[in-house]
């Protein structure tokens, strides 16, 4: 099933997937043993500091290589790349399987059919974020990469109003005044839809990046409205970390989200289980021994968000 055929079930059977940011091969890892476990539909996504880490097309094979040793499907995502070349990079990279032999670099475009019927190796999906930029020159980078996605039957999510925050654990309050002056208005947002033709729309309505003593509520009302505004476009849920499980599930059912993206208790769960084994094993060298349970309290969070989701049993 391609990403669109997996959002299109995902709203009309109200689960979301799990969009989960990769920041080391341990976290890489826990995500496919929990996408197994839990017989779920996973995405993995790379911010650009995360994909220039890996380098892109490490990413694109250790991906191909995963869905075949895990058996599970793996959607592959560019998370919040700021430039159109970025975007286009990562295009490059995706081919029909069948070439996957093929040499890859810039001169050597594959044109292939606009249907699902062919598989596919690289991204499924480009998140291009012009949300920094002003709204006509976000329009116009947008469009540019809606074209060149859609050529090669890749979806691209668009994104209009700037989340607040960073993927980390905050300890300052936020001013929820200002934030939502910040969330997305629904008219606008059908316009920038309508003229850019993305097919996700980074929704905000109370998400925030990151996690914050002071959390604010999703506003479910405005959820709706978005939703009323872009009935045929599938909407995103960023900053999916520190937000209570009853408020995602309304959110998914409300909004009919299809994509959950979940970033820094993934990073957390990492760094304190990291702290952990190296504390109780300060002479032990050998890294990859302590990897084990690391990747295992990784896994838990992972499972936790794939129930949350509802994604759980629909492989
Ligand atoms: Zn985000």
């Amino acid at each position: 099933m391609t990403a669109r055929e997996w959002f299109i079930r995902a709203q009309n059977e109200g689960f979301a997937i799990g969009a989960f940011n990769v920041d080391n091969f341990e976290i890489f890892k826990a995500i496919c043993l929990a996408g197994q476990k839990k017989r779920s539909p996973v995405m993995m996504e790379f911010s650009s500091g995360e994909a220039g880490y890996f380098g892109l097309k490490n990413i694109v094979d250790l991906v191909a290589n995963a869905r075949k040793q895990y058996g599970i499907p793996i959607l592959l995502n560019l998370d919040h790349a700021k430039t159109v070349e970025d975007c286009m990079e990562a295009l490059r990279l995706r081919l029909r399987s069948g070439d996957f032999a093929v040499d890859n670099s810039s001169t050597s475009e594959v044109k292939v059919p606009h249907t699902s019927e062919v598989s596919f190796v690289g991204f499924d999906d480009i998140h291009f974020d012009g949300s920094e930029l002003s709204y006509e020159q976000n329009v116009e980078n947008t469009k540019r990469v809606v074209a060149a996605a859609h050529a090669k039957n890749l979806l691209v999510e668009g994104e209009l109003d700037k989340l607040s925050g960073s993927s980390e654990v905050h300890t300052e309050q936020i001013d929820l005044e200002i934030l939502k002056k910040s969330y997305s208005d629904p008219l606008r947002a059908a316009k920038f839809v309508a003229e850019t033709g993305v097919d996700i729309f980074a929704s905000v309505f109370g998400n925030i990046h990151g996690t914050f003593p002071n959390q604010p509520d999703l506003d479910i009302e405005l959820l709706k409205k978005i939703k009323e505004a872009l009935p045929n476009t599938f909407l995103s849920l960023h900053g999916g970390s520190g937000i209570p499980a009853e408020q995602i599930r309304e959110a998914i059912k409300v909004g009919r989200i299809v994509k959950v993206n979940v970033n820094t208790e993934i990073r957390q769960a990492f760094k304190d289980a990291l702290n952990e084994k190296i504390g109780e094993n300060p002479n032990e060298y050998t890294y990859y021994k302590l990897a084990s349970d690391i990747v295992m309290a990784v896994t838990a969070v992972v499972e936790g968000k794939i129930d949350v989701f509802g994604s759980a049993g629909k492989i």
